[in-house]
């Protein structure tokens, strides 16, 4: 099978939280920087809020609409790490592109997400139960 390099960066990994002003606490001490934007997906049912390092970025996520995917998260598997997010350059030929491999993506359209871009989310099971997100600027 010929492989094509198609992923970029790690554009930043997701943390389930169930009190956001505490995590905000604790990885404001823990990264020795503030989070630079707090944000309410509503779509989604949640606050997210983003922390920048030199290379990649964590997202802190509280779920806070009736049965959303955070709380139904940290339900099942207790707070902890809920996605990683890929940047890819354009989504819509990534989705296909992992469509014909044989990835079950969760939304083929890909939405609006936080932090202004288009997303998209691939099923854990195809993914040794890891969440993987794809994004793109917008
Ligand atoms: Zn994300």
């Amino acid at each position: 099978m010929k492989l094509l390099k198609k992923m970029d960066n790690i554009e930043h990994i997701g943390i389930a939280v169930s009190d956001l002003d505490e995590a905000n606490e604790v990885y404001t001490k823990l990264l020795g920087t503030k989070p630079y934007k707090q944000e309410h997906v509503k779509e989604e049912g949640v606050i997210t809020s983003f922390f920048k390092t030199d290379n990649t970025k964590i997202e802190l996520l509280q779920g806070v609409s009736e049965n959303n995917a955070i709380s139904n998260f940290i339900k099942k598997r207790g707070e902890g790490i809920h996605h990683i997010a890929f940047e890819v350059k354009n989504i819509i030929k990534e989705i296909a592109r992992l469509k014909k491999l044989g990835f079950k993506i969760i939304n083929e359209t890909p939405k609006k997400g936080a932090d202004n871009k288009l997303i998209c989310f691939i099923h854990p099971r195809s993914t040794k139960h890891v969440l993987i997100e794809l994004c793109q600027k917008i």
